[in-house]
């Protein structure tokens, strides 16, 4: 069977599936990588790359694949392992283990028949359908790309590199699957006195309840040690949102003198040597802290120049998204845009009873 563009969209409604876009190509150490050699022969019939194995491009492979068995799918994905957000704060208080969250990538490659390689993607080119990764290049008929969310320190620090890599080594923040997760999990149960501060990004970030969810956890295991310990919330929005009422709940009847809640905190200023945290509703000393900056998409959506522009032609760090099926306003793709998307995807397998998160 060939799959129309209209088929792909209706297919990979989880991630952004980018076609034959004229576009200005766009590289990382473009040079280096130019030289390598293709890492599979060309496509015989339709190749969709997929780049990304978080819960999108996983899902997206699966049922590309699953729908029309004829395509072929490649998935490339850094990391060698999958780490799951969802219910890693669960995790942070031990109430489940690391097997429950992280998982292979092969037993679902094998079982769903896409090829799976662990690479770093480092460029796309567009025009010559093209993906360039550490290990060579792979040549693509369709590209999805769900390459999640990247950290914006510069809303904090401007082109202060030194103090955003001070931040993001010293505060690790846990939005991004991996080893941030164990290093806040050991910094969470180390953890002797004082205050813990976790500030709630502005705008769209992704998982909205994660932080009043991960203070709640921080806060059970500083109960359950008998730790003197209090977890500061500073958060932009006036109230606790989403799921506000259950939030407040728990921290009432939980914990008590724990958890303070501070609403309008819009940060004004973050200054991770001195540990102190200037905001509109005061200014705040920790102890420790979980920094969370605003979001922006994945640094691969910016590769392939697919981020949306505002009014003054600056970046506005998403993806420019229509209504259905995300379409780029670039062209006739479907862009995963962050969170919304995500959010998107992980529905659809709650609809179709495959996640239980
Ligand atoms: C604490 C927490 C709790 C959450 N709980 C829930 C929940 O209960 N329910 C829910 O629906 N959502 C929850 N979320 C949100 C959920 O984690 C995200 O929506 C989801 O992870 C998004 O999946 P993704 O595939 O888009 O991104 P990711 O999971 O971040 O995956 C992106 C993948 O792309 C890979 N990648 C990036 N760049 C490259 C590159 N250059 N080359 C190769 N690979 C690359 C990354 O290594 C990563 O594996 C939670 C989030 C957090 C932080």
């Amino acid at each position: 069977m060939s799959v129309s563009r209209r088929d792909l969209f209706k297919l990979a409604g989880v991630g952004a599936l980018v076609s034959a876009l004229p576009s200005k190509p766009s590289f990382a150490a473009a040079e280096k990588v130019g030289k390598m050699g293709a890492m599979l022969p060309p496509p015989k019939g339709n190749r969709v790359v997929v780049c990304g194995g978080g819960w999108a491009g996983l899902t997206a492979a699966k049922y590309l694949k699953k729908e029309d068995p004829n395509i072929e799918v490649v998935l490339i994905e850094k990391r060698p392992n999958f780490l799951s957000c969802p219910i890693s704060n669960l995790w942070l208080a031990d109430l489940v283990s690391l097997d429950f969250l992280s998982h292979d990538y092969y037993q679902p490659a094998a079982k769903y028949g896409y090829k799976f390689i662990n690479a770093t993607v480092l460029g796309i080119e567009r025009d010559k359908k093209r993906v360039y990764t550490n290990k060579g290049y792979i040549e693509y008929n369709y590209l999805v790309l769900a390459p999640g969310i990247r950290y914006n320190y510069s809303a904090w620090f401007k082109d202060d590199k030194q103090m955003a890599e001070y931040a993001r080594v010293h505060y690790p923040l846990a939005f991004i699957p991996g080893s941030e997760n164990l290093a806040l999990k050991r910094k969470v149960w180390e953890f002797e006195e004082g205050d813990f501060v976790i500030t709630v990004p502005p705008g769209a970030y992704r998982c909205p309840p994660a932080p009043y969810e991960r203070a709640a956890m921080i806060a059970y295991v500083f109960k359950k040690n008998k730790v003197k310990g209090r977890v500061i919330i500073l958060d932009p929005k006036g109230d606790i949102a989403p799921k506000g009422p259950g939030f407040r709940a728990a921290y009432e009847q939980l914990y008590l003198g724990i958890i303070e809640y501070v609403p309008n905190a819009v940060i004004k200023e973050v200054d991770p040597v001195k540990k102190i945290i200037k905001t509109t509703a005061g200014d705040f000393k920790f102890t420790d802290a979980n920094l969370v900056p605003p979001h922006q998409a994945g640094d691969l959506v910016w590769m392939a120049d697919l981020i949306a522009k505002d009014k003054e032609g600056k970046p506005t760090g998403w993806v420019d998204q229509g209504p259905s099926y995300l379409p780029s306003k670039g062209g006739p793709a479907c862009i995963l845009g962050g969170r919304r998307h995500q959010w998107r995807s992980l529905s659809q397998e709650r609809t179709h009873g495959k996640f239980s998160g």
